[in-house]
Parts: structure tokens; sequence; C-alpha cells
């Protein structure tokens, strides 16, 4: 179970979370939805330990991450946690294979192995022929497949994804919220995206309603 409780967040004098408070079961695919400025990427990025909350805590996995210090939260993120963003953040001088195993380098997986569980990886997301490919060779469905592969590389029980398919065309996007499914399904992780595409949030096990600060609602779907 993932729980923040009491969020607020201002930059400067501008207050942009107002005391956030919910919770959701692991192994769901949980929606964030809401207008331009509500302050989901903000709200996301502290339940992803990017950024500190002014106050309030999160906890993850039984831990409270607004506790740890600098390197534990490095550590906690790097393999607990997955992220998937609109642009996908590839270094662009190293291949897609290259670009997968990075944060398992960081989090100290011996080579071989890393590489191992890339081409796995790569090749359960259908790119097993562009192993060597840099992102500029890739396709933006392709490169956000690798951004997902690099994601999912050190086994993270929770992906964040912020408006992960707002740059594809329609048949990507479609691939993509299959894959978060598929991921919910097969690997048991939790995936909690910021989306404006009303598809994936109708399909999404919860659905959370930010609006100026602020969750409106939390609905649970139909599924
Ligand atoms: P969108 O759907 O457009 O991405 P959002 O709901 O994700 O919007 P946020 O990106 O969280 O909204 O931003 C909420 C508010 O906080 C906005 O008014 C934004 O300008 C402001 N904001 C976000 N990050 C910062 C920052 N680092 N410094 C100052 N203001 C910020």
């Amino acid at each position: 179970i993932i729980v923040a409780e009491g969020i607020e967040k201002s930059f400067g004098t501008l207050k942009v979370l107002k005391g956030i408070s919910l919770e959701f079961a692991e192994k769901q695919l949980v929606a964030i939805v809401g207008p331009s400025g509500a302050g989901k990427t903000t709200f996301l990025q502290i339940l992803g330990t990017l950024s500190k909350p002014d106050c309030g805590k999160v906890i993850i996995n039984g831990i409270d991450i607004t506790k740890l210090n600098q390197v534990g939260l490095a550590k906690f993120r790097n393999r607990e946690l997955g992220f998937v963003f609109q642009f996908h953040h590839l270094l662009p001088e190293f291949t897609a294979i290259e670009n997968v195993c990075l944060p398992a380098f960081i989090a100290g997986t011996r080579k071989t192995d890393a590489e191992k569980r890339a081409k796995e990886l790569l090749g359960f997301l259908g790119l097993s022929h562009r192993l060597t490919h840099k992102p500029a060779e890739l396709s933006g469905g392709e490169q956000q497949r690798v951004a997902v592969a690099r994601a999912l590389i050190n086994n993270p029980s929770v992906i964040f994804a912020d408006e992960p398919s707002g740059n594809l065309d329609t048949a990507n996007k479609q691939d993509l919220h299959k894959l978060f499914f598929q991921l919910r399904d097969q690997f048991g992780v939790t995936i909690v995206v910021v989306t404006h595409d009303t598809e994936l949030a109708d399909s999404s096990d919860v659905v959370f309603t930010m609006v100026d600060g602020t969750i409106t609602n939390g609905t649970h779907s139909q599924l």
C-alpha cells in the first residue's frame, strides 16, 4: 500500500499542493488526472522521491520516504522505483541496451547480469532488433519502450509515469497503455501515471482527480 498524508508544497508564495492525503493498494494502475497547473507533476515528483514536500509524509513499502536522508533516498529510488516521462530522457550517445543498463550499473549490478536482463526486457518490449541503436535511430514509440525497459531494469515495485504517451501518436499511445497493464499483470508493478488521456484514466484501477492542489475524488473503476 502507498500512502500520502497531508502533503503540502509551495513554490515561493504559490501554494501548489494544499494538504493531499490518499492511499492505494499495490499492483494497481493508478491515474492522476486534472486540469493543467493543478499540481499533478509536483505531487508525482514528491511520491517518487524526486522532490521533498514542505510537510506531510509518503509511505511506500512500509518506509516513510520523507524521513530518509539523501543517500538513503537515492538508494531507495534506484532499487524500488522506476520513472517514465513524456520526453524519454535517454542519453543520445548511448545505445538502447546501454541506456537500459545504466540504472543497473548505478545499483552495482555486474555488467553481464545487467546486459542479460536488459536484453530480456528489450525482447519483451519487442526491441530485440534495436539493441545497439542510438535514440536518434529509433522511432518515438521505440524510444519510449526503451525508457520503459530502463525503468524496469532494477525490478522496481512502483513505476511513476508523467504524461508518458503525451508525445506519441495514437497507435503508439495505445501500445504503451497496453504495456502498462501487462506490467501490472505480469510483473506485479504498481504504476502511477499522470495523464490527460481519458481512455487510460477510464481503464485504470483507481483515478484521482486533482484540482487546484487538492484531490477532489478517488474513484475505483468498474474493473
Ligand atoms: P500540467 O498538466 O500542465 O503538466 P500539473 O497539474 O502537472 O500541470 P504542475 O506541473 O505540478 O501542474 O504545476 C503546478 C503549479 O506549480 C504551476 O502553476 C507551476 O507553474 C508551478 N510550479 C511547478 N514547478 C515549479 C517550480 N519548480 N518552481 C516554481 N513553480 C513551479
